[in-house]
């Protein structure tokens, strides 16, 4: 596939484009992302099969499909009882974004789906790592980067205080 990942569009807009392994599913996203969070959570996990899910976020009306229709799957969050729903492709299996019952109106992006993933910005201001309490064995959490035990915001809405290290740490059985 050798489609542009980078287009301008009116007033300064950038678009990105992404897809599923297969090409069954494109989407474009408007802007940069409003974050970007490192999920370390068991959800995450277990959804990418892999250490951790890297989620650029995004207003939902920002990501627009532009091929196919995804399939949806509904998973009960245990932590906080909502709703989140994966967006993948049918054919091949390829997770795209996710949408919460939490933070309705946004929806977090699987940054490797993008075709150009490095295209957006990770910096101390607009990155953080959440549920780094269950980071896997061999996960290097860097310096200066504000890190969250579990959630960055309590289910009331009370933001938690980050914590901040100034050397990278490499998670370990004692950790
Ligand atoms: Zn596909
Ligand atoms: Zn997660």
């Amino acid at each position: 596939m050798t489609e542009d990942t980078t287009m301008t569009g009116h007033a300064g807009h950038s678009l990105h484009a992404g897809g599923c392994l297969c090409g069954a599913i494109r989407y474009t996203t408007d802007g940069a992302p409003l974050r970007v969070t490192y999920c370390h959570c068991r959800f995450c996990q277990r959804s990418t099969g892999s250490a951790y899910l890297i989620e650029p976020v995004f207003e939902r009306q920002k990501l627009v499909l532009t091929r196919g229709t995804p399939a949806t799957y509904e998973h009960v969050s245990e932590g906080s009882g909502k709703r989140l729903t994966i967006n993948f492709c049918g054919t091949c299996g390829t997770k795209l974004f996710l949408e919460g019952e939490r933070f309705p109106g946004f929806c977090n992006v699987f940054a490797g789906t993008f075709d150009d993933p490095n295209w957006f910005a990770r910096t101390p201001e607009n990155s953080r790592h959440i549920f780094v309490d269950y980071a896997q064995h061999g996960t290097v959490l860097p310096a200066g980067v504000k890190l969250f035990a579990q959630h960055a915001i309590r289910l009331d809405g009370t933001p938690l205080e980050p914590v901040v290290h100034d050397q990278p740490r490499t998670i370990g059985p004692r950790d």
